[in-house]
């Protein structure tokens, strides 16, 4: 790093041409799994105004309360056309849910066939403290299932996550931790009985479980510091509170994940760190990740959160992956991804005559559809052919002052090296067949 160059600000990053072809490669995967899910894509725009966060996710979460990027308008000044959109505080997206819950309901989407399956890619914004698989710009890819209630819908959910880390070859790294929160009928009750168990260990809470105390006491059972773990080791399990229709759901979601044999790990101090869940949490992350430092996907039911938006009440369950912490993982694994090939056919030429008729050549093979580059500079033909060779190109086409003259190409194959002289005019029909 040179001092003095500006740099990125921190936690972002460039993802340089290098990085490419793990971003080809999952977006890929990623398509046809939803197109086979039967999911539509959906875009939001990446401000919205910040009321739509602090409804869903909740004023007292990390993110909403820490992490949004407020976006600062040049000028105060009241742009006619803007009325009263200028009183509003706009920021950067951090999350997808909320987004796609406002894009339902300001899109009449409630009167579709139901459920509304709908499924993203893009980039998501959050001041969080960067650190390893931590970055304040960060890019997801998730899907949402809006209209349904059925426990299947859950499971087809959690499914189609599953299905998409198993194609990107993560199946035998990965493992499923699943609990139930509870819903607007139960979960008074469980907010009760954590408090009532919590009241006695306040002084050795940590400050942030105190706050919790206050605001969202199900959040305690969150918390990754090794003193307030001790204390959360004897708190009531959620599960054994639970009214008989969250229960019912639960069972029931549990016995078709079996019935799939997808694994799953029951684990009662899953709560995840935004207030608009009911019902069903879930996340997905690396088996030998035992600090849960690198989640991979992260989801649940949130069935009350579009009648918080003003809406209807509609069930809905989702999830969202974090691509970088993916791709962190998949070069970890050592996992095979193609290369992009940048040509399949580079044009090498020895002197002035032959550099024009290459140059010919190139604007032809590019009308034919070939991924054509010229090899420029005053380069040697073995420093051109190596120029080649680092480009990727399956074959070479040779011009020197003998095939400017014959109206002849030499073409080389670059795997195995052999070389073949054919007319110029042939070239596309022999291309054709080669690369076929
Ligand atoms: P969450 O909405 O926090 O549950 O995030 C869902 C998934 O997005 C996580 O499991 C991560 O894979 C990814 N993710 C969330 N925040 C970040 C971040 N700051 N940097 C990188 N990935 C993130």
């Amino acid at each position: 790093m040179s001092k003095g160059l500006i740099q990125t600000p921190r936690g972002t990053k460039d993802i340089l041409p290098e990085e490419q072809k793990f971003w080809f490669y999952i977006f890929d995967v990623v398509r046809d799994a939803f197109g086979i899910f039967g999911a539509k894509r959906i875009e939001t725009p990446i401000i919205e105004f910040s009321e739509i966060y602090a409804k869903a996710i909740g004023i007292s979460t990390d993110i909403v309360d820490k992490e949004l990027f407020e976006v600062k308008r040049t000028s105060n000044r009241a742009l006619d056309s803007e009325g009263d959109e200028n009183d509003k505080i706009m920021v950067l997206r951090p999350e997808y849910t909320a987004g796609i819950a406002r894009a339902y309901l300001q899109n009449g989407m409630n009167t579709w066939p139901q459920p509304v399956k709908l499924w993203y890619f893009g980039p998501g914004f959050r001041y969080d403290r960067p650190q390893a698989g931590r970055y304040r710009i960060f890019n997801q890819f998730g899907l949402e299932v809006i209209g349904d209630d059925s426990p299947l819908t859950d499971t087809a959910s959690i499914l189609s996550a599953w299905q998409i880390l198993k194609k990107l070859g993560l199946e035998k790294s990965i493992l499923v931790d699943i609990n139930s929160i509870g819903d607007a009928n139960c979960r008074e009750k469980i907010k009760k009985k954590l408090l009532d168990y919590f009241q006695n260990f306040l002084p050795h809470l940590c400050p942030d479980c105190n706050r919790r105390y206050v605001e969202n006491p199900l959040r305690i059972l969150d918390c990754k510091n090794a003193k307030c773990q001790k204390i959360i080791a004897g708190a009531p399990q959620i599960i054994d509170l639970l009214c008989d229709a969250c229960k019912t759901h639960f069972k029931q979601l549990l016995e078709s994940l079996d019935s799939l044999q997808i694994p799953y790990n029951l684990n009662p101090r899953l709560v995840r760190g935004l207030d608009y869940y009911t019902r069903t949490v879930f996340e997905i992350y690396l088996k030998d990740d035992t600090s849960r430092q690198r989640t991979l996907i992260g989801g649940g039911r949130y069935d009350d959160l579009l009648k918080l938006m003003g809406g209807e009440q509609t069930p809905a369950v989702g999830w969202a992956a974090g691509v970088e912490r993916i791709i962190e993982v998949i070069r970890e694994e050592g996992i095979d991804v193609k290369d992009i090939p940048s040509s399949d056919v580079c044009l090498v030429q020895i002197g002035e005559k032959a550099r024009k008729v290459a140059l010919s050549l190139l604007v032809s093979l590019e009308n034919e559809g070939f991924r054509s580059s010229l090899i420029i500079g005053k380069e040697s033909l073995k420093g051109q052919l190596r120029s080649a060779g680092k480009l990727g190109c399956t074959i070479s086409l040779i011009i020197g002052q003998r095939e400017t003259i014959d109206k002849t190409i030499i073409l080389k194959d670059m795997d195995n090296g052999s070389q073949e002289t054919i007319s110029q005019k042939g070239l596309i029909e022999v291309l054709r067949k080669k690369l076929k």
